[in-house]
């Protein structure tokens, strides 16, 4: 069997730039690196260049760049690094972001679903809950309805399906809340300050998806410019509260019954400090950062038990082990996906997501640095590593690339290969930790 694997060192080599993942893209053709004159623009030697069938595994591999744990670890794994970064730039300022917005007004707050039916729990007060029972903390049947017969599924679904409406008409009242503090009106409000969020979507128990926002105030350019001087921690966190009592979204008309969704009673607000300033009470920047990244690779599989992709027939419902309370929500968003005055909530498709079909991780363009920007710079890192001749001073370089999708994952062996280098790799990785390097070639591909 391993006789088919070609020779042996040099697939390794290629399968350790995958870094783990366990389901790459394969892809068939050709890139070819020219250095180009700036100043006459002639093109001339061949820097580098690469054919995808003179690779070890036949093809180019790239990460997937999953984000579900459930799906590729070692690619959610790089996400969450990749959001505790984003996050963290926001708060203590690097990757572009100016430092100085470590002392603008932060706060971390959490929003939530409204209640669609009592559900099993562990009341704070140590009483047993409303079904007598006192429940284990791992009992699988906490944040499940206590009587499913009358919970209200449809509002249930249908609230995840408009919980991004909402929270965008939560943001533009947002906005108006902090401008009516500050004595301005919101057209003038915009040269005086500017609102800052990165958020995560997180699924409870109960299915509900909720939100999880880190709120900044800037100065009118954003992180580089002061906050007005009554731009407080504390203005922030009435404002946040006033807002999301009063957003609200009109929903469809079901049956004769309308639909109105609105953010639940359950919202916590908290100052973020410094780490300077911690005296172990406060909520720190490395808390929430490592908090939101660890959220950012969580899917509803995770907490609530359902499935990790589409479904396609209802029938697929039967096989899955997933929880009675999932499939309920699933069988929800199916039933109601067949109406075509909902066609534009695309329940079918977002079935498996309980009706949520935002994105993950999402933030105002002024919070911080992008995913995307933090995965350039990796790739770049990767590049200027594998290109084994580098172009002259007042040189550039032209890019030629064709690129053809050839399919995903790994043949047995290769995954066995890539298992056990993988291993060795995480070994040298710890060695460049200790040795006190930034280990940032995790991004792989060819090399
Ligand atoms: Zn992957
Ligand atoms: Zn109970």
């Amino acid at each position: 069997m391993l006789a088919s694997l070609g020779t042996m060192p040099e697939l390794a080599r290629q399968l350790s730039g995958l870094g783990g993942c366990t389901h790459p893209i394969r892809l068939d053709g050709h890139r070819t690196e020219y250095e180009v004159n700036q100043t006459t623009g002639e093109i001339g030697r061949v820097l580098n260049h690469l054919d995808s069938t003179t690779l070890p595994a036949g093809n180019l591999l790239v990460r997937c760049n999953n984000r579900r744990a459930t799906r590729c670890a070692a690619c959610a794994e790089i996400y969450r690094r990749d959001t505790y970064q984003l996050i963290t730039a926001g708060l203590r300022g690097g990757k572009g972001t100016p430092e100085q917005v470590a002392t603008h007004p932060r706060v971390f707050a959490t929003f939530t679903a409204p209640s669609f039916g009592p559900v099993h729990n562990r009341p704070s007060s140590g009483r047993a809950c409303r079904c007598g029972t006192r429940h284990d903390e791992t009992d699988p049947a906490l944040g499940t309805p206590i009587d499913p017969e009358t919970y209200d599924y449809e509002a249930a679904v249908l609230w995840n399906a408009h919980a991004g409406a909402l929270w965008r008409r939560f943001s533009i009242y947002l906005r108006r809340e902090v401008a009516k503090r500050g004595g301005l009106t919101q057209r003038a409000f915009r040269d005086h300050a500017r609102i800052s969020f990165a958020k995560v979507a997180e699924y409870q128990k109960r299915g509900a998806v909720h939100f999880h926002a880190v709120i900044r105030l800037d100065g009118p350019e954003g992180g580089d410019t002061s906050p007005p001087a009554w731009a407080t921690a504390e203005l922030l966190t009435h404002a946040i509260r006033a807002a999301t009592t009063a957003a609200r979204v009109n929903g469809p008309q079901i049956d004769g019954r309308a639909h109105t969704f609105t953010f639940g009673r359950q919202l916590d607000i908290r100052t973020i400090r410094s780490a300077d300033f911690d005296d172990g009470q406060e909520l720190t920047e490395r808390a929430v950062a490592a908090y939101i990244a660890k959220y950012a690779t969580k899917g509803a599989e995770t907490a609530t038990g359902t499935l990790d992709r589409p479904i396609r027939f209802l029938a697929e419902l039967a096989q899955a082990r997933i929880t009675d309370h999932a499939r309920r929500m699933i069988r929800t968003a199916w039933t109601l996906g067949a109406r075509p005055e909902l066609a534009d909530l695309r329940l079918r498709a977002w079935a498996h997501m309980l009706g949520f079909r935002g994105h993950f991780s999402t933030k105002s363009r002024r919070y911080s640095t992008t995913l995307g920007a933090l995965r350039d710079a990796r790739a770049e890192w990767r590049r200027a590593q594998a290109a084994p001749v580098a172009p002259q001073d007042g040189e550039t370089t032209l890019v030629l690339a064709h690129w053809v999708f050839a399919g995903t994952g790994l043949s047995n062996a290769e995954a066995w290969l890539a298992a056990s280098v993988h291993g060795d790799s995480r070994l040298s990785r710890e060695a460049a930790r200790e040795a006190g390097r930034d280990h940032t070639d995790l991004e792989g591909a060819a090399a």
